[in-house]
């Protein structure tokens, strides 16, 4: 994709290696690639959280005051909430669930069988965390793909060459899966106040002049006084494909209190999420059976 004229170019404050954290009462493995430890670095985003589950996974729990968006590595996430949504989603697909004011969901391996999923946990400011409660699959075979010399997008929320993403956003964010040819290299748009990341998800790419592996995650800061930035990615040469997420959003700027699945601005109001939970103010925990197979 040809570099837009007036692009301010990105750099790399900083490249991490995702943590491996092992398996717990929920989860057959896990690996850590964003911990919500110091979310001024990584504001708006909290978490990206990549779980492998067959049994029992993410049986019923609330959320409240922020997004998750999930995507599907591999195997069938089963998935059920208490606004109705229920169904099951394959290798390729997103989820996009705005927890708002407060819902109640499950997220299972289909059969028990293996899921292996992508988390990203997104913020809202404190003006939007109780907005209403929404979801949005996203799935691979709608979403559009803008393919360029050597590179192809495939976009999920915001917008690229002149094409937008099937997101609906509350506090803006752009998110795209980009496959890149070995030896290619594409300067990627993105708002320039934004903070934006780069997870590479297989190969190796340059991102704006450091060398990141799969497994790891660069890190750019915002450039507020840019309208428009490029971030380049450069494969490296060789027979495989290179594979990245990238997402960007303005950062909110807010104290981020989380307790468990909320996450808030203060304490209190994360108290206040609890009391609501527990009287019954997210609704009731869903008595929904597991899907079967057909
Ligand atoms: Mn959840």
């Amino acid at each position: 994709m040809e570099a837009r004229q007036g692009a301010a170019e990105r750099s790399v404050v900083r490249v991490e290696r995702k943590m491996h954290f092992g398996g717990d009462t929920q989860v057959d493995d896990r690996n850590v690639v964003i911990t919500p430890m110091r979310p001024e670095l990584t504001d708006p985003f909290l978490l990206l959280s990549e779980d492998w589950f067959s049994s029992p996974g993410f049986e019923w729990h609330p959320h409240r005051g922020l997004e998750t968006v999930t995507l599907v590595l591999d195997g069938v996430l089963e998935h059920g909430d208490n606004i109705g949504h229920v169904g099951a989603l394959t290798t390729g697909d997103v989820q996009w669930m705005t927890a708002g004011r407060g819902i109640i969901h499950r997220e299972l391996a289909f059969r028990n069988e293996r899921a292996h999923i992508l988390q990203l946990w997104v913020n809202l400011p404190g003006e939007m965390k109780m907005v209403d409660t929404r979801y949005q699959d996203l799935l691979a075979d709608g979403r559009p793909v803008i393919e360029t010399d050597g590179a192809r997008i495939d976009l999920i929320s915001g917008e690229a060459g002149g094409v937008q993403g099937p997101a609906l956003n509350n506090w803006p964010i752009s998110g795209a899966v980009i496959t890149l040819e070995p030896g290619r290299r594409l300067d990627h748009l993105l708002p320039g106040r934004d903070r934006a990341f780069v997870y590479v998800l297989s190969g190796r790419v340059t991102v704006a002049g450091r060398p990141v592996r799969a497994g790891e995650i660069a890190w750019s800061d915002p450039l507020p006084q840019a309208s428009l930035s490029s971030i380049a990615l450069e494969a490296a040469d060789g027979d495989e494909h290179s594979v990245v997420m990238v997402y960007s959003g303005e950062p909110i700027g807010q104290p981020v209190t989380m307790g468990g699945p909320f996450v808030m601005n203060s304490a209190s109001e994360i108290e206040q999420a609890f009391r609501d939970f527990h009287s019954g103010g997210f609704g009731d925990i869903p008595n929904q059976a597991r899907l079967q197979f057909r």
